[in-house]
């Protein structure tokens, strides 16, 4: 847990404040007990109208002291929790981003949402809480049994007696709720999942009439997480009015004892009252230190979460001595590549080996699942093949810095990805030294200048969350004028004319020639026409390459690609 601090901006300042303001309130605390038993025996007893006074305005300013200490602890106390909780997400955030896509498959994107959020929230509650409680608790415990133990010697007993039986009883509680915290913390994760798929998959799950079902999982899911809330709460509940009553029968033992100490003379009147302040403010110290013990443990569930993020390596790390790039440009290679995701058993692809010089298209054509995005993920080293190299430039990718590897590629993901801001915002994507012309360029290649112009506000046009306001041909045409902004040395095209229609297709591969005349072309394609005139296919199977060579050549020589293209002919002459 105290990991968590390391390297965090120091809020020493802060912290030492707290501690001095909460240590000056809990002296006023236990000062107020005091002035009052004066006030009772000495004024009241000899009615000392003006001692009275005297006295009583020290009280209040006393409290004024304790007042203005705690508000002031509150606030610095709000400041020092969020400014720890946002530092915290920002380091759980950088980690992520360094992440390859295994540890997102590892961890789990909606757990680490949750661990991002709740989990924070949960130590941020405890750091405030617990910074003023164990400093506050301890001095209160102790400073009220000295104080007590000052007042009546004998009574005293009673208060070891008290503080005996409270700590049994937090010490059982807490044993049966600790486990239940960490299971709380799982079934949040599980109802996150499940509400994440439910949303994001709402037309699939409409489309299909699965709505009842997917209510009811969800229903079980929050069921299962309700459960456990109200067992730990039930807990929880359960132990405040025990704590209650046993606060209230030490007080009535303390008063009945105290009464007939006083009736013989052997105590004073305030000096009771006072006695049985300082066994309130005793208990309510324990009764802090109870609220801790049951934050400590669900704090330190999520400290866990935290740190399985926090450490968890990188598969993919950039190597201490990556090689700079030389003069070549737009080489690229795949020597014997295989590669299996952790979770599969079997390799989803299997030594592929090809080569592309600058200026040539090389298209991947095969069935779903057969390995083609796998192949994109692994040039682009979002993972890391298991076996054989990958160079460009005659470089292997492992020795690049990833940042300067992923510059040279412009990828155009199968799933096209908008993002929130303006058409321009888009297709710039972060690059800096690219003007409006470039823009429209790009535009113009990707055969989008069209429908953008048709739009509201041209390239200033706002694109609405994920590109809900565009049709799926239109994302992705954009994703490509994405890539081909960057001016990439490699350009993937994983399944990125899907969505368009034969027409517009053919234009964008004839202005693309053009601009990739000195680059690598990857096609990655389900339809034959796409690949045709590739300068070479890789037919992919299951994984494996079934045949490489162009359209002519894999007509007669490889059956997969022979079966693919009668399917395709065959429908296209039905149609
Ligand atoms: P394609 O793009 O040709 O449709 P993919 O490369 O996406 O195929 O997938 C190839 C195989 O790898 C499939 O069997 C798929 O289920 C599996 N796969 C893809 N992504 C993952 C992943 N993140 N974890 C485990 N298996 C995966
Ligand atoms: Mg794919």
């Amino acid at each position: 847990m105290l990991r968590l601090f390391k390297g965090l901006r120091p809020f020493r300042t802060s912290v030492v404040f707290i501690m001095i303001l909460t240590i000056i309130g809990t002296l006023t605390d236990l000062f107020l007990p005091m002035l009052m038993a004066k006030i009772v025996d000495i004024g009241i007893v000899n009615n000392d109208i003006g001692y009275i006074v005297r006295v009583g305005g020290l009280m209040l300013g006393v409290t004024a002291v304790g007042v203005g200490s705690a508000l002031y602890t509150n606030y610095l106390g709000a400041r020092l929790g969020n400014g720890f909780a946002r530092d915290l997400r920002n380091k759980i955030f950088k980690k992520v981003e360094s992440f390859s896509l295994s540890e997102f498959d590892d961890i789990g994107t909606s757990s680490l949402i949750t661990r991002t959020t709740n989990d924070v929230s949960q130590i941020q509650n405890i750091v405030i809480a617990s910074l003023r409680i164990f400093i506050k608790a301890p001095l209160m415990a102790i400073g009220g049994t000295v104080m007590a133990v000052s007042k009546n010697l004998k009574l005293s007993v009673i208060i070891i007696l008290v503080v005996t039986v409270l700590n049994l009883i937090m010490v059982l509680v807490a044993r049966r709720i600790i486990p239940m915290f960490k299971a709380r913390q799982k079934k949040l994760d599980k109802l996150n999942l499940v509400l994440r798929e439910r949303l994001t998959g709402i037309r699939v799950i409409r489309a299909f009439n699965k709505v009842d079902t997917e209510i009811d999982r969800f229903n079980n899911s929050n069921k299962e997480l309700t459960d456990i809330s109200l067992r730990v709460n039930r807990l929880i509940a359960i132990l405040s009015p025990i704590m209650m009553l046993i606060f209230s029968i030490t007080t009535v033992v303390v008063t009945w004892l105290g009464a007939y100490r006083v009736n013989d003379s052997n105590m004073l009147v305030g000096d009771l009252m006072a006695f049985i302040q300082y066994i309130t403010l005793i208990m309510s110290s324990l009764l802090m230190i109870a609220m801790i013990f049951f934050m400590v443990p669900r704090a330190f569930a999520s400290a866990t979460r935290i740190n399985e993020v926090l450490d968890k390596q990188p598969s993919i790390k950039d190597n201490p001595k990556t090689l700079n790039d030389n003069e070549k440009r737009g080489y690229l290679e795949f020597k014997n590549v295989t590669f299996r995701y952790d979770n599969a058993e079997e390799p989803a692809v299997e030594n592929i080996s090809f080569k592309s010089d600058p200026g040539e298209v090389t298209a991947i054509i095969g069935g779903t699942g057969s390995g083609k995005s796998t192949i994109v993920n692994l040039l682009l080293r979002f993972y890391e093949a298991s076996e054989g190299n990958i160079l460009i430039n005659d470089m292997d990718i492992r020795d690049m810095n990833q940042k300067k590897l992923r510059d040279k590629i412009g990828l155009v993901p199968q799933k096209a990805l908008l993002f929130t801001g303006s058409v321009a915002d888009n297709v710039k994507f972060g690059l800096e030294d690219i003007n409006d012309q470039d823009i429209i360029k790009a535009c113009q290649i990707a055969q989008a200048d069209d429908f953008v112009n048709k739009m509201d506000d041209k390239y200033q046009s706002e694109i609405a969350q994920g590109g809900r306001n565009l049709s799926g041909g239109q994302k992705q045409r954009l994703s490509i004028a994405r890539a081909l902004a960057k001016k990439p040395q490699i350009y993937v095209f994983d399944d990125s004319f899907s969505a368009l229609d034969f027409k517009t297709e053919a234009k964008l591969r004839k202005a693309l020639k053009e601009e990739t005349a000195d680059s690598s072309v990857i096609i990655v394609a389900q339809k034959v026409s796409s690949v045709m005139d590739a300068d070479r296919i890789l037919v992919l199977d299951n994984g494996k390459i079934a045949g490489v060579g162009k359209h002519k050549e894999l007509i007669n020589t490889c059956d997969v690609y022979k079966q693919i293209v009668l399917s395709q002919l065959s429908e296209e002459e039905l149609a």
